[in-house]
């Protein structure tokens, strides 16, 4: 058994945030469950929005957040994050985060779509890269600070001694040691990042399963706006090869989306035309493709310099090289891709779950700032403004009573057949992106939800059988979020946002339908 004062599941901005604040007022463990620099945090390019520019305004800001989300933003948890961050631009600045600068020393301020003012706070194009080196840095420098990689959060531990439920810390597999442990704390924080991983061509890691969100669920927290799922425009489309993001920040600096024929379209459906809200552009991009038989569109970026390129854009412009793509001579083409779950975990501005004992903060938590929709670069300054608030928040609170029992560590034998669960996850991505990804239908929902349904009993007979690995234990997770979103998506009958519900009977639906009808059968 290992106790701590605080338990962090997750080694993003958010739970980084969290430990460092915390650590000042006790111990804390960071667990992630592979090597920690494997979060979408690290793979961050674009940057973070704050109102610094003497021409914007923390009311701009508010207003392009509500604007992206349709309104359906928690106005509160907008205000909050408009307030706080050019805050907590100073506070990454002081923990040594190279952010770009111009040569008058002011930083450099990138534009993104969505928005009406270049507020991007940016270091090149892996801004996140940048921070997490600092972050990790910072936490394993940290005497009250310990940090376990490989260690996978199963469940959260609940206490229902005094008649109410609250979260005692949790049960952990050390997938190196093959360990069942159980990490006690007063406060516990999730931390766990999004779910690209639901969707079968995603920008997240492999690691992005949802798994916070699934065992917040387990545990009988609220979750909130789980319908919003957003996807990214333009990630390079090489067939075969892993999903590459090609920032939007390329947008902000010039690039143009353009039709197979050179043409630009996006001015059609919206007047920031390439730099309108993801979620129109997405949309409009799955629309075009669909009505033309293309499999991609492209993006035009042979107005932007050399010097633009190497500037701002290296890894980017090294990338597309690679890939036998010079940028300033060709198109390059592009295709959206699931990027970042907008609800998840509901809290409040402290991270506060339902559920006592219990935080959550980053991409798992869902404060409302987001909406139907998330305004680009606000979910690096959420996750670090939210991670602190709710370590603030934890410090302040009485120690509660101590566990009932205590429960040492077990050697368990994991599964080693895991192909199964590859086959299986691969089916569920397949079902997700079809039917519950851009452009949704009823029809198309329900028989999704048929494919989960048969799913989650493979995974209840998995669990039967005892079989204990990180990829079953992934699958399960993966299973109950789909779940979520299907459901929340089925429930919002008009569409809004990241959620684009076609009506019924158009050809694609009705194809759409016919193809899992088969994919069922055959199964
Ligand atoms: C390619 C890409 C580019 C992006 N660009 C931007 C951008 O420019 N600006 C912006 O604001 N946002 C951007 N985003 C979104 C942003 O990066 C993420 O939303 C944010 O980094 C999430 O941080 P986090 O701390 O919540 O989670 P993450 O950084 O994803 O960290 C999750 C952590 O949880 C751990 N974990 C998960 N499950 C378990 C478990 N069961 N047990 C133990 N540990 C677990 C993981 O190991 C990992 O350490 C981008 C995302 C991607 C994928």
């Amino acid at each position: 058994m290992e106790s701590y004062d605080f338990l962090v599941i997750g080694s993003g901005i958010a739970g980084l945030s969290f430990a460092l604040k915390a650590a000042e007022g006790g111990r804390v463990a960071v667990l992630c469950k592979s090597e920690a620099a494997a979060c979408n945090t690290n793979l961050a390019q674009g940057g973070l929005a704050a109102a610094l520019a003497s021409s914007d305004s923390r009311q701009a800001h508010m207003a392009d957040t509500l604007a992206a989300g349709s309104g359906l933003n928690n106005p509160e948890a907008v205000a909050l994050l408009a307030t706080e961050a050019p805050g907590c631009i100073s506070e990454l600045l002081a923990l040594g985060v190279p952010f770009d600068t111009l040569p008058g020393g002011k930083l450099s301020l990138g534009l993104e779509g969505g928005h009406s003012h270049h507020r991007i706070v940016h270091a090149r194009d892996q801004t996140g890269k940048y921070i997490h080196q600092q972050l990790l840095q910072a936490v394993q420098q940290h005497a009250h600070i310990r940090l376990l990689e490989h260690h996978l959060a199963l469940d959260l531990m609940i206490d229902s001694r005094s008649g109410q439920k609250r979260c005692m810390g949790a049960r952990v597999l050390d997938v190196e040691h093959n360990l069942l442990c159980t990490f006690y704390a007063r406060a516990t924080v999730l931390a766990s990042g999004g779910a690209g991983q639901l969707y079968q061509y995603s920008t997240n890691p492999a690691m992005a399963t949802g798994d916070g969100v699934a065992m917040a669920y387990r545990a009988g927290a609220q979750l909130a706006d789980m319908e919003f799922v957003q996807f990214h425009p333009t990630t390079l489309y090489k067939p075969g090869q892993p999903v590459f993001l090609i920032s939007e920040a390329v947008r902000g600096a010039g690039a143009e989306l353009v039709l197979p024929t050179g043409e630009p379209f996006m001015h059609r459906y919206h007047p920031l035309g390439s730099l309108a809200p993801r979620d129109i552009v997405a949309q409009a991009m799955q629309q075009e493709m669909q009505q033309s038989g293309a499999d991609s569109l492209f993006l035009d970026m042979r107005r932007l310099s050399q010097e633009h390129f190497s500037q701002h854009f290296p890894a980017i412009y090294q990338t597309l090289l690679q890939q036998g793509i010079d940028p300033q001579e060709q198109l390059v083409p592009v295709v959206p891709a699931a990027h970042y779950m907008c609800g998840g975990i509901s809290t409040n501005a402290h991270g506060q779950t339902t559920l006592p004992g219990l935080y959550a903060c980053g991409e798992c938590a869902c404060t409302g700032l987001h909406g139907a929709n998330r305004l680009a670069s606000n979910s690096l300054p959420e996750g670090w403004i939210m991670g602190r608030r709710a370590a603030q928040h934890a410090l302040a609170q009485p120690v509660p009573a101590a566990p009932l029992r205590p429960v040492e560590s077990c050697f368990v034998p994991l599964a080693h057949e895991s192909a199964l669960a590859g086959l299986l996850r691969q089916q569920l991505q397949e079902g997700m992106w079809q039917y519950a990804g851009i452009v949704r239908t009823r029809s198309g929902l329900l028989a999704c939800q048929r494919l989960l349904e048969q799913l989650a009993h493979e995974v209840e007979e998995a669990q039967a059988l005892g079989r204990l690995s990180p990829p079953w234990l992934e699958l399960r997770n993966l299973v109950q979020v789909a779940q979520l979103v299907t459901r929340a998506a089925l429930a919002r009958t008009e569409s809004c946002g990241c959620h684009y519900l076609q009506p019924d009977g158009k050809p694609a639906a009705a194809a759409a339908e016919a193809g899992l009808a088969l994919e069922l059968e055959i199964g």
